[in-house]
């Protein structure tokens, strides 16, 4: 994938966190493997708190490698994304004038939490001419399915995305789910059903996916 222009990424998360969750391991196996990356990075809550702090370091963390990076830290209320719908449509519509990505992360549609769900179907209804892969948030609502693409990940680069999270989001790690062995299990497990090299991968749901040949 070397090519001359950097390879455009969108990274799209409601909350702080769940892009890192979602496709931290993706990113830093992109980055580790030297290709040259601009993202966009934007997280549609916990602006104006500590939180903000929180998203900040985490992009920050995950881009080290990055060739450039832009961060948007917004401030919609968590937990009532579908209620002020309209204004973060707004979001999307000033955000597709300003980038064409080469591919976007973005919340799975069939999950569970609102906010999640919200801000997927944004992604589809704004981007309509884009490689777009959904990724996965472990939680409560069970409501983790059957992914149909991965992405293998060394071991090495599956630790880090763990003691990054671990690290970051401290205000998270009061949460029973916000371990080390959650984040591990679930790349051990996507690692099993990819039959990845290192037994470890991230997964993703990609809907719809144009081939060139
Ligand atoms: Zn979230």
């Amino acid at each position: 994938m070397k090519q001359k222009r950097p390879y455009r990424i969108l990274c799209l998360g409601a909350h702080p966190d769940d892009i890192e969750i979602g496709c931290g391991g993706t990113l830093l196996a992109l980055l580790a493997n030297g290709h040259a990356v601009s993202c966009h990075w934007v997280v549609f809550s916990g602006g104006g708190t500590a939180r903000e702090r929180e998203a900040r370091a985490g992009a920050a963390r995950f881009l080290a490698r990055a060739k450039r990076r832009t961060l948007d830290v917004h401030s919609f209320r968590d937990g009532f994304f579908p209620y002020v719908g309209g204004e973060i449509k707004d979001t999307f519509e000033a955000l597709a004038k300003v980038i064409s990505p080469d591919a976007i992360f973005t919340h799975a549609r069939h999950d569970r939490h609102q906010d999640h769900r919200l801000i997927s179907d944004l992604t589809w209804n704004t981007f309509r001419r884009h490689l777009i892969l959904e990724y996965e948030v472990p939680k409560y609502d069970g409501d983790l399915g059957s992914p149909n693409l991965f992405v293998p990940l060394v071991p090495a680069v599956a630790k880090a995305k763990v003691r990054s999270l671990l690290a970051v989001f401290r205000s998270q790690r009061s949460k029973h789910w916000f371990t080390a062995d959650t984040f591990h299990g679930l790349l051990r497990l996507r690692g099993i059903e990819s039959g990845a090299p290192k037994g470890l991968a991230e997964a993703f749901y990609g809907r719809k996916l144009l081939v060139n040949l």
